[in-house]
């Protein structure tokens, strides 16, 4: 079966070799935003002769076909997602690392609002919320 990011390289002329479509397909499946450790883990379950070399190539080319993002999400760690679709932002959680997907009109209308009163036309943003869940960070409580 052919993944959906292998589907998208094969769309962009790209030559997938047997190591690729295994990547292609790990980052296909991922429902979070592994780091490049943890898709050459996935992916050495697969095909455990793929190196992290390989994976480190690989990802880059994907990231260079804007068939992944790559996120910062303030541990130093590149993430990396399939390009959504629908355009999201993150919430991290920095107490267990989890990714919160999210998305607000009223945060994109501002932010094309603040372009548009500095004479520009917004063509994209990044935009990382960090959190601790509520109660996590008063004293004597959870
Ligand atoms: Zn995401």
């Amino acid at each position: 079966m052919t993944s959906r990011i292998e589907q998208r390289c094969i769309d962009k002329g790209m030559k997938m070799t047997e190591q690729r479509r295994v990547i292609a397909r790990v980052l296909s499946e991922a429902a979070d935003h592994p780091d490049v450790e943890e898709v050459y883990r996935r992916a050495t379950g697969i095909d455990p002769k793929i190196s992290i070399a390989t994976v480190y190539r690989t990802v880059r080319l994907f990231e260079e076909a804007n068939i992944l993002e790559r996120h910062d999400f303030g541990d130093g760690r590149a993430r990396y997602e399939e390009s959504p679709d629908e355009h999201h932002d993150h919430l991290i959680d920095m107490q267990s690392g989890k990714v919160i997907e999210f998305h607000s009109d009223e945060i994109e209308a501002l932010q094309r609002e603040i372009a548009r009163r500095h004479g520009f036309r917004l063509i994209g943003h990044r935009l990382e919320l960090y959190g601790v869940p509520l109660g996590a960070d008063e004293p004597g409580k959870g």
